[in-house]
């Protein structure tokens, strides 16, 4: 079986609806994953947020606009009238959900069951498409198969057994359509993998049937090398190791959702990244082929907290690191990137919600300093020790550029550095400047 999951962008108008359905292979058994169309999950957000702020008028307002640009959408995507008619019911159910919400009083689990509409939209109007066309298809409900622990992740066990269990409901059919991104939690209440998380949808799903490939289409030609909404002349990467490409997600590639690598990478599945606006495309291929020793690409992620510990305890003592590590470990909070010296450590994270905690109970330590709004440049590739001169290319390349912290060795597909967020857009322009420039006119 092959995993198909099409982005926001993908399936963001009747058009693009129509074009999705025509990559659809007709014979082999294919499950795809759709997102909301493209802007819905923001809109449920808005409602969320007025509702969040006690201001029903205005989540109504924004309901009854979400609703109106739906039903343009059923006006524009079918020709027939009772596929009109099915398109109205769906909208009906939706928004009755929605509204009612509304009248709730506001919880982060009122607010998921909000969040979650968008999918369950997309997939429903995309099934009644394919009916349309002749094409018999299957919808299966993700909220019946996908799942989180309590720690927030992905029960594999869970997903596999239940996405199984429902496949086999169906042994003659082929084609099967589902939702990315929603899920349920521990609670049995409806939850979502966090934004973008359809491709981590589409990699766990993957994983799950043991797919021959999971296939992300998407609004551009696969992974660049380097974020095209902040540089001029990036250029698609043919080929990337899952490392690699884990690395990238992880350091804010927004193509792949952080986490969607992993799944695929246990189970040895190829990730192939394709845009539904040019098919024909090679795309990038995400394996585990090891591809050439070179500096493949670069990422950055944002909203990034440096954290350094001056102790003079730390001079020539064991165990200094485990007791810090520790109190990372009790706010199950992850560090991204660390540095020692000899009576300091420095290191990040990204998710400051026990910052306070942690900060009293580091202050045990020592002294305790905090930075904020901080970026990582993520540089990626193979760089293996028999490779001189890659680093030096890269910090050179950020001369003009002040560096908070550098993090290379840690393992062979990466060089971190942490700059200021203001520097961001500066160091991307000048590591395409100092490191693709020439590979780069080879694309051109
Ligand atoms: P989808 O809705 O299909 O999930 P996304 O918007 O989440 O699409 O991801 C695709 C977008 O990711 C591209 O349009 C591009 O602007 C952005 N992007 C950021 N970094 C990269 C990169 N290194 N390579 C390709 N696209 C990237
Ligand atoms: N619709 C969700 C979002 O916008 C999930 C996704 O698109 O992957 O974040
Ligand atoms: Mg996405």
């Amino acid at each position: 079986m092959k995993i198909m999951k099409f982005g926001g962008t993908s399936v963001g108008s009747a058009e693009r609806m129509g074009a999705v359905s025509q990559l659809i292979p007709a014979q082999e058994p294919v499950l795809v994953v759709l997102s909301a169309m493209s802007g819905t999950t923001n809109h449920l957000v808005q409602i969320g947020q007025q509702l969040a702020q006690a201001n029903v008028a205005q989540a109504l307002v924004l309901t009854d606009q979400l609703e109106q640009r739906y039903k343009q959408v059923v006006a524009e995507l079918y020709k027939q009238d009772d596929s009109k008619e099915k398109g109205h019911q769906v909208l009906q159910t939706v928004f009755a959900d929605i509204r009612a919400c509304l009248h709730k009083p506001f919880s982060a689990a009122i607010e998921k069951i909000i969040l979650a509409q968008g999918e369950l939209l997309s997939t429903q109007l995309f099934q009644i498409f394919q009916e349309e066309k002749g094409v018999t298809s299957v919808l299966l409900p993700a909220l019946e198969f996908m799942k989180i622990t309590d720690e927030d992740e992905p029960d594999q066990a869970y997903i596999r057994e239940n996405l199984q269990k429902q496949l086999a409901k169906y042994p003659d059919h082929h084609l099967f359509i589902t939702q990315g991104y929603i899920c349920r939690n521990h609670r049995n209440e409806i939850d979502n993998l966090k934004r973008g998380g359809s491709d981590y949808s589409a990699s766990l799903m993957g994983a799950a049937v043991r797919a021959q490939e999971i296939q992300i289409w998407t609004d551009i030609d696969g992974m660049h090398n380097n974020d095209p909404r902040v540089v001029k002349n990036t250029y698609p990467i043919a080929e990337l190791s899952f490392d690699e490409a884990a690395e990238l997600a992880y350091f804010g590639a927004k193509i792949l959702h952080p986490s969607s690598i992993l799944p695929a990478q246990q189970h040895n599945i190829p990730v192939r990244l394709l845009n539904t606006m040019q098919p024909q495309a090679a795309g990038t291929i995400i394996s585990s082929k090891r591809t050439g020793k070179e500096i493949k690409a670069v990422a950055a992620k944002d909203g990034i907290y440096a954290i350094k510990i001056k102790s003079s305890r730390m001079l020539l003592a064991y165990g200094f690191l485990r007791s810090v590590f520790e109190v990372f470990e009790r706010f199950k909070t992850p560090i991204d990137m660390i540095t020692t010296s000899e009576v300091a450590v420095s290191l990040t994270i990204d998710n400051a919600t026990y910052l306070p905690e942690i900060t009293e109970a580091l202050q045990r330590f020592g002294t305790v300093e905090i930075d904020s709004e901080l970026t990582i440049v993520c540089v990626v590739g193979d760089f293996m020790e028999d490779k001189p001169g890659a680093a030096l290319k890269v910090v050179q390349s950020l001369s003009q550029i002040p560096l908070r912290m550098i993090s290379y060795g840690g393992s062979k597909n990466n060089i971190s550095l942490l700059v200021n967020t203001i520097h961001k857009e500066k160091a991307l322009i000048s590591i395409n400047e100092g490191v693709f420039s020439e590979r780069g006119k080879s694309h051109e």
